[in-house]
């Protein structure tokens, strides 16, 4: 009761919004993207301001509850949200505002990807980011940040220029290359929710005023294993202006399983079918399809993720009201690459999509896309990635050449015996392929069922980054399956 009073006098005082669960809008506003995690907060507080966030950070010590802060709600493992806790959403904390010599652009802690592309557009600018229009730039930096301008440009960590944070105490706390250099060091990387509530953040800016140009290679789906062979060559030898990925992807029943490749080449068009040629030599099989289109870099998210939507549809459906990007049940392991898999491993990942593609209980009569198929997802992540040192910043994989994900998605009215069954695809495969591992784990796909999480994600860098954690939240304020102990 003392904490229903609590929370009630915290909505008096704060200028944003408590939402309560006796709320009409609680079922949605409770939700994140992924449907494995339906849990009920105690509340969740639409943050207007940093002097919000230091009174909830003032009512949860004095009612002893949890804090999550929240951006887009894409955690993969659902760690900003919980049941009974306060999550402290940013998402009210949308301003961006491009410094006068257009070299940095400070933005709230409630940015997504695709609106803040939106915003420097006029400006020919971008901070380098990913391409899923709805996911949250804060945790996006913390947890690193690939995209298709990092073999360019860097992680999105690396364009960080400055950070504010509310600490544990509910100070708030500047971080930068000049003030607490330790903190600012531990955010570029060091995951979210470990350290405090974000609140805004600076980045450096990029030139993206060239043509963009946006590939999907097809192959037949019987040259799938030399397809990826051939792409990890190709991929790390074509320029950094050349960012792509490949998916190994079931489909409906009676179609089979795909393999493409999804490029963007940032520069002349002219030079795209070159490269799809290099690449169809290397496979030595011609791709089954080619489909490009050249735009501007603003419209990449949208053409990868909402063809044919109006803007308005371009959110999580559930989460957003009018949304239209669907929302399903998700469930991924990562493997961070540092060299070219053997054609064994190769072999696995393509036999697990076949069975997969085979069981009726993942790939239904019924199939839908976007809520039933399970894919292997290689990204390339060399380039400018590569050229920050390990200890520069607490990202550790410096030495990546791709990022592996094993993915499992169904469908969010999904039945426990589904839910299990995809649970075990991706697990199963993982262990499958462990002698291919290299044990190290992308931050940003965060594995609630991980094993030796902290050697995985933080490597080299896990000793300095508890250290930090135990100099700014020694009791260990902001903590979650995932967080970092303190030292
Ligand atoms: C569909 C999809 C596409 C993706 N595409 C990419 C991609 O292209 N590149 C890539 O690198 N990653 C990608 N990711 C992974 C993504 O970067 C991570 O899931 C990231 O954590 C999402 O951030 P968020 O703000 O949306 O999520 P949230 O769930 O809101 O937050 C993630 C974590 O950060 C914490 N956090 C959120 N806000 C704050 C804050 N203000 N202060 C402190 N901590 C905070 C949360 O507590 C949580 O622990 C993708 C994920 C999904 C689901």
């Amino acid at each position: 009761m003392a904490r229903a009073d609590g929370l009630r006098k915290l909505a008096e005082v704060v200028q944003g919004r408590v939402v309560f669960p006796s709320d009409l809008d609680y079922d949605r506003e409770r939700l994140i993207w992924n449907a494995r995690f339906e849990t009920r907060p105690l509340g969740v507080v639409k943050v207007a301001s940093s002097e919000d966030v230091r009174r909830v950070i003032g009512f949860a010590r004095q009612h002893d509850v949890r804090v999550v802060a929240r951006n887009g709600g894409h955690s993969f493992g659902g760690y900003s949200t919980g049941d009974g806790v306060i999550v402290v959403d940013v998402s009210r904390l949308t301003d961006v505002e491009v410094s006068e010599d257009r070299s940095r652009v400070h933005l709230g802690a409630g940015a997504t990807v695709l609106p803040t592309y939106q915003a420097l557009w006029p400006h020919k600018l971008a901070i380098t980011a990913g391409t899923c229009p709805t996911v949250g730039i804060t945790g996006l930096t913390a947890g690193g940040g690939l995209g298709v301008l990092g073999r360019l440009y860097g992680l999105t960590c690396d364009s960080l220029t400055h950070v504010e944070i509310v600490d544990a105490d509910g100070e708030l706390l500047h971080a930068g290359e000049d003030r607490n250099p330790d903190l600012f060091w531990a955010l570029r990387g060091g995951g979210g929710g470990n350290f405090g509530v974000v609140v805004s953040q600076t980045f450096r800016l990029v030139p993206v005023d060239m043509p963009f140009t946006h590939s999907t290679i097809a192959f037949p789906w019987q040259r799938a294993a030399r397809v990826v062979t051939a792409w990890q060559e190709w991929a790390h030898g074509v320029p950094g202006e050349l960012w792509s990925a490949l998916m190994l992807e079931t489909q409906a029943p009676e179609a089979g399983p795909s393999a493409l490749i999804e490029a963007v080449y940032a520069g002349d068009p002219a030079r795209v079918g070159g490269f799809v040629d290099e690449l169809a030599a290397a496979v030595g099989t011609a791709p089954s399809e080619v489909k490009s289109s050249t735009s501007e870099f603003v419209t990449v998210p949208t053409d990868f993720y909402c063809k044919g939507l109006r803007p308005e549809e371009c959110h999580t459906e559930d989460l957003f009201p009018g949304g239209k990007l669907p929302r399903s049940a998700y469930y991924a392991k990562s493997d961070i690459a540092t060299g070219p898999w053997p054609s064994a491993g190769i072999e696995a990942l393509v036999a697990a999509v076949e069975e997969r593609q085979r069981d009726p209980l993942l790939t239904p009569t019924d199939f839908d896309p976007h809520t039933d198929a399970g894919k292997i997802l290689i990204e390339i992540a060399d380039g400018a990635v590569g050229s920050v040192a390990t200890d520069a910043t607490a990202f550790p994989h410096r030495d990546a050449l791709f990022v592996l994900q094993i993915a499992s998605r169904w469908r969010k009215t999904g039945s426990q015996e589904v839910a299990a069954a995809n649970m075990s695809w991706a697990g199963e495969l993982y262990s499958e392929v462990e002698p291919y591992r290299s044990g190290s784990a992308y931050l940003g796909y965060i594995d609630p069922e991980l094993e030796d999480w902290e050697q995985a994600y933080y490597g080299a860098n896990l000793a300095r980054l508890r250290q930090i954690k135990a100099q700014y939240d020694p009791d260990n304020f902001f903590r979650f399956a995932r967080s970092i102990p303190p030292a």
